[in-house]
């Protein structure tokens, strides 16, 4: 399904009534009880769920996965997260995704939470985000607690996640008010979501919801009510049929180590491996290279951005959902290696022009995301120092880097992939593999037998070249604010980068106290035919004509210092995240699989990718990172299925089963 184009929601209209309770003068109706949310949330949603017995149902258990219809003012969440807290036998990690049309403001959880959960509304509304269509991830409580709020039309949104729940909170204003919250369309989607013996619980008893809930596989139970309702909702998922075309996502296996083997210490591997180290796992990180970030990653900085677009379209909503996922991954004492500001974007031909002109009148997201301004557009960015983040991704206890180590071959060996080199000496075994190996993951899939040549995972090459220069050389550009991008790119770079140009092999006297610098980028080269850096220079000065045509003094070129790296684009420019295809079975009955749902098609266990980041690594290497891992965990999906489909490394080859090249032409 479509989703609306218009990514900004009206916020929740909160009112208080005569009796001085929540309420919402868009659907006539109160938040919660009047005898009061907190209460209500336990008797009917903790204790109609198991939550509250000895055991409960999450007792002992890794994970625990929660799904709600109205969030509301969050109590029931707030509510469910102090249970666990106090809950000695909680499950490890709590994962709560809740559906929400109207988001309240971040003001107005610790304004209504009851006086005992303030510390938690506290937290949660220091991480509220926007009131913007899709989905937001918020971790909390040391990052054992994950809110995801799905924000927009539950219709509409619950068909678009994966997740697989242990229990189903049904809130919301009252049936008579919001029907379109308690469908059966809507109870029939929530079902795929649901586990098998998992609880629900609902106030509300009223025909439609029985109705809807029953067809829908669930077997109701109805309890004596709390505060004044004669009955409250209780229900078990029993589905009577068997699920063929919607599976569920499944756990790592409880048996299996998490330990998992990364390779590649780019931007894209130091960010899956602080990803699974985040959850637990240890993490090898192997790369051919001396050190991390020497590949596309070995830029001194680079600016991750929002992308606006008219019809929000699937790279808007990537990018934007990228930025939150950078936010959450970096370290809180990371202003030295990334510099969240606002970037100017302007058009960087005439036809990107014209596509801008419509951004006035149809890009509708808060100013903090993007706004017009004078000279093109405010966008939400950050510059990073690459390198120094991929250092800081990968220091951690639980992560061991190892240098100069080529993978050649992947081999399965009973439950567990082994890497070997080109002498055909194990380097690292593991039950999981994640290949961030930017443009040689075709060839390493292709020589380890996985693919049956490059052809069906295919990555092009973009060479790039980038300049630094101390900023006093270029005194039009010396005071310049935020980061500019258009035909080309100059941002300034952060502490941590700036402090690394400074030392150089051998000293420079012309650099050394430097400790302001500019980066100006980048240019687009075939692989094959580079640019001398003279031309480079020449490119990315010209690119930055609509800035300034003021010239650099005339002694910076002993300043210069020149980066080049290649970049890897798969067909369609999106990168490819997730579990390999297992592509013989696929191969063996071509027209069969040509048929095939992306969902549908057998995957090899324990290889996943996440590579060809193309010209948005720094963008999107923390949303690939927190999407793959969610994967291999079988929690709820940080993105929409229709933008993982999008990532899904299975959807080339599938594309080329349905339509094979003709004879002589490669992809
Ligand atoms: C000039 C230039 C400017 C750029 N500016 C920006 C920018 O401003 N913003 C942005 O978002 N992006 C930018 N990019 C793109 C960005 O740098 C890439 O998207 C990103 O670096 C890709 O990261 P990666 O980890 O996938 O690949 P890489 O950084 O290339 O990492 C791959 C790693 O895998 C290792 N490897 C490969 N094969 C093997 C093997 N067989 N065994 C062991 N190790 C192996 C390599 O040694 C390498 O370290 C720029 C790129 C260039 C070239």
């Amino acid at each position: 399904m479509k989703p609306s184009s218009s990514p900004l929601l009206e916020p929740a209209d909160l009112a208080l009534d005569a009796s001085g309770q929540p309420a919402s003068p868009r659907y006539g109706d109160v938040y919660a009880s009047r005898a009061g949310a907190l209460g209500q949330a336990r008797a009917v949603y903790l204790g109609g769920c198991g939550l509250l017995d000895t055991p409960a149902r999450w007792a002992g258990r890794q994970q625990f996965t929660l799904l709600e219809t109205g969030f509301g003012l969050g109590v029931n969440f707030l509510a469910t997260w102090a249970a666990w807290r106090a809950d000695p036998q909680r499950c490890e990690r709590l994962h709560y995704v809740s559906l929400e049309l109207h988001p309240v403001r971040a003001a107005d959880l610790t304004a209504h939470a009851p006086a005992e959960l303030q510390p938690f509304a506290a937290e949660l509304a220091a991480q509220w985000p926007p009131a913007v269509r899709g989905l937001h991830r918020i971790e909390l409580d040391a990052g054992r607690v994950h809110l995801l709020l799905a924000f927009g039309d539950a219709t509409d949104l619950a068909p678009r996640l994966r997740l697989a729940a242990d229990a189903l909170y049904l809130d919301g204003f009252s049936p008579a008010r919001n029907p379109e919250m308690w469908t059966p369309e809507l109870f029939r989607a929530l079902a795929r979501l649901t586990r098998p013996g998992a609880r629900a619980a609902s106030y509300t008893v009223a025909h439609a919801v029985q109705k809807g809930m029953s067809q829908a596989g669930f077997d109701l139970d109805l309890q004596p009510g709390w505060g004044g309702k004669r009955q409250r909702l209780q229900a078990t998922f029993n589905p009577r049929w068997k699920r063929t075309r919607h599976t569920l996502p499944e756990p790592w296996p409880a048996a299996t180590p998490r330990h998992a083997v990364v390779i590649g210490a780019g931007i894209a591997g130091a960010a899956c491996a602080q990803a699974l180290a985040r959850n637990g796992w240890t993490v090898e990180v192997l790369d051919a290279a001396a050190q991390a970030a020497s590949g596309g990653s070995a830029m001194p900085a680079g600016l991750a951005h929002l992308q606006p677009s008219a019809d929000d379209n699937l790279l808007s909503r990537l990018t934007r959902a990228g930025m939150a996922a950078l936010r959450r991954a970096l370290p809180p004492d990371a202003a030295s290696l990334a510099r969240f500001q606002p970037a100017t974007l302007t058009a960087a031909n005439a036809a990107e022009a014209r596509r801008m002109q419509h951004w006035q009148h149809k890009v509708n997201l808060p100013p903090e995301l993007a706004q017009g301004a004078e000279h093109g557009w405010q966008v939400d960015s950050a510059v990073l120092a690459n390198q120094t983040v991929c250092a800081a991704w990968l220091d951690a206890p639980c992560i061991t880097l190892r240098c100069n180590a080529t993978a050649a071959r992947l081999q399965r060996d009973g439950s567990a992939w082994s890497v070997l080199d080109a002498a055909g000496q194990t380097l690292a075994r593991a039950p999981q593999i994640v290949l961030a190996t930017a443009h040689q993951t075709p060839e390493l899939l292709a020589a380890s037998g996985l693919i049956p040549g490059p052809e069906w995972l295919p990555l092009q090459t973009l060479r790039g070249q980038a300049q630094a220069l101390p900023a006093r050389f270029w005194p039009a550009l010396q005071h310049l604010r935020q980061p500019w991008m258009g035909s080309g790119y100059v941002l300034r770079l952060p502490e941590a980068a700036a402090g690394r140009l400074q030392q150089t092999d051998p000293p420079n006297p012309q650099t050394a106290r430097d400790n302001d610098w500019l980066l100006i980028g980048a240019t687009f080269e075939p692989a094959e035919q580079p640019l001398t850096s003279e031309q480079a220079w020449a490119h990315n000065r010209a690119g930055l004509q609509a800035l300034t045509t003021t010239a650099p003094l005339p002694d910076h070129a002993g300043a210069l210092r020149h980066f080049a790296g290649i970049r890897a684009y798969a067909p369609d420019r999106l990168p490819y995240c997730g579990p390999l295809p297992d592509l013989r079975p696929l191969l063996a009955a071509p027209q069969r699989a040509a048929g095939k749902q992306l969902h549908e098609l057998p995957r090899l266990p324990g290889i996943a990718l996440c590579a060809g980041l193309g010209s948005r690594g720094l963008t999107l290497a923390a949303l690939l990172a927190e999407t793959l891992v969610a994967g291999l965990e079988g929690t709820p999906l940080p993105i929409e299925t229709d933008l993982a489909d999008a990532l899904d490394p299975a959807r080339i080859p599938l594309k080329r089963l349905r339509h094979p090249p003709l004879p002589g032409h490669a992809v």
